[in-house]
């Protein structure tokens, strides 16, 4: 059992928010029946709710998460607040209600679990961000945007492309050239497109701008990205945890550990049974702190984590619950031949350890069968495919038969990122946890 500590406020906030969510925001009416009452300890309190899903967002729209007190009409029409719609099919897209002020402070809260980002972030410092616009940016398939058009406060947007497989040498020649010319003190990007773009700038033997550091989010980062981005980019290296929904979760250190931004959320975790990797490996569900305007109670945002087992971090930062790795999207969990469940983290190391490979994606299509989609400029297929099979029958069993595609270059979701496994059938998480 793990003794995490928290901030002396963190236990008065939780409360406080429960007791306005259940009282006064019509969303959670219903959860009112799930509650012991005040007579119980805020922590036994939550774990009586449900969690809170996407489809509820879509089922009670998102005004049904604004507080009684506040009028989204009003706020909606002086700007105070906007609706966001995340990208993706009718399953996973939602809209949300985007409050920036809250945003700005969780992610400067965030900062502060990182030296690097600590040091160098000061609010106003130029920042680049490598993403797939339709996930943040300014989407421009047609035409090349001019630099100044993807300019926004102190951002600078390199990439307009909603499909990076239409990337040209040219293109990416454009993002080494702005590196240069910005000279960002931090380089957000989507992993999947930065190690693109490495790929691309260690093949053709450029040098490029270093960033006093690069953060990942939006999506998983790979070993296998991390080691194409290392060949090119000798800065640290950071992923920033977090949703549309929930903002910014957990923060990696400069030690590599993940620590939870206790400043600006509440983490509920619900462990895994043990013979699918609990109790370390487990679901977390997001209660969202100080956003007068949408309030967010154990929201599922569709990810599974490990905590840290030893409980500290040689950082020192001792606040807020300590994960040892994300484990990767709860679709992007595989099964073994026997039923285990398979993180992507899990995965990963074993695909990511693959001589010569650019990219992967597996996707199981029955009980023992498994696709492995690679990018790979081998010659010896026979062989790699040996050693893939090899390694992935270790990992889900004996009797796992893998069938093998190769393409030149491998497409992100309809989302925007990429997915690097999943399972062809439904694996309903609740099933797999204690
Ligand atoms: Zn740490």
């Amino acid at each position: 059992m793990h003794n995490w500590r928290f901030p002396p406020e963190y236990d008065q906030r939780s409360l406080e928010l429960l007791e306005t969510a259940l009282s006064s925001v019509s969303g959670y009416r219903s959860w009112q029946a799930f509650d012991p009452g005040p007579a119980y300890p805020v922590d036994r309190r939550y774990a009586s709710m449900p969690a809170l899903k996407k489809k509820d967002i879509r089922e009670h729209t998102p005004e049904g998460f604004v507080p009684s007190g506040c009028d989204p009409k009003t706020g909606l029409a002086s700007g105070e607040i906007s609706l966001v719609k995340t990208s993706g099919t009718t399953d996973v897209s939602v809209t949300n209600i985007w409050y920036q002020p809250w945003w700005d402070a969780a992610e400067r809260a965030s900062w502060k679990l990182n030296s690097y980002a600590e040091n160098l972030a000061t609010g106003s410092h130029p920042e680049a961000i490598l993403s797939n616009p339709m996930n943040v940016g300014i989407i421009s398939d047609e035409i090349d945007l001019p630099m100044e058009k993807r300019r926004l406060a102190r951002f600078l947007y390199l990439n307009e492309k909603s499909d990076p497989l239409t990337w040209s040498p040219a293109f990416m020649d454009r993002m080494e050239r702005e590196l240069d010319s910005f000279q960002p003190v931090l380089l957000e990007a989507n992993p999947s497109l930065l190690a693109k773009l490495c790929r691309y700038l260690a093949a053709t033997g450029q040098k490029v701008y270093q960033p006093g550091l690069i953060v990942f989010t939006y999506e998983y980062p790979t070993l296998l990205q991390i080691k194409q981005i290392q060949k090119v980019f000798r800065c640290p290296l950071a992923s920033s945890y977090g949703s549309t929904e929930t903002g910014y979760v957990f923060m990696q250190c400069e030690a590599g550990k993940f620590h939870q931004n206790v400043e600006s959320c509440r983490v509920d975790f619900q462990p895994l049974k043990k013979e699918h990797g609990g109790p370390d490996i487990g679901r977390i569900l997001v209660t969202t702190f100080n956003n007068p305007w949408y309030y967010m109670l154990r929201f599922d945002v569709g990810d599974l984590v490990r905590l840290d087992s030893e409980g500290k971090c040689d950082c020192g930062r001792d606040s807020g619950i300590i994960l040892s790795a994300v484990e990767g999207r709860t679709l992007s969990a595989t099964l073994t031949c026997d039923g285990k469940l398979v993180t992507l983290r899990q995965a990963d190391t074993v695909l990511s350890a693959l001589d010569g490979i650019d990219e992967y994606r597996l996707e199981q299509t029955d009980k023992c069968d498994y696709d492995l989609y690679l990018v790979s400029s081998r010659r010896d297929r026979k062989r790699l495919e040996a050693e893939a099979a090899g390694a992935l029958q270790k990992l889900f069993g004996t009797q796992a038969r893998i069938t093998f595609y190769y393409e030149k270059a491998l497409a992100p979701e309809t989302s925007g990122k990429y997915c690097y496994a999943k399972a062809r059938f439904p694996i309903d998480i609740e099933e797999y946890l204690q």
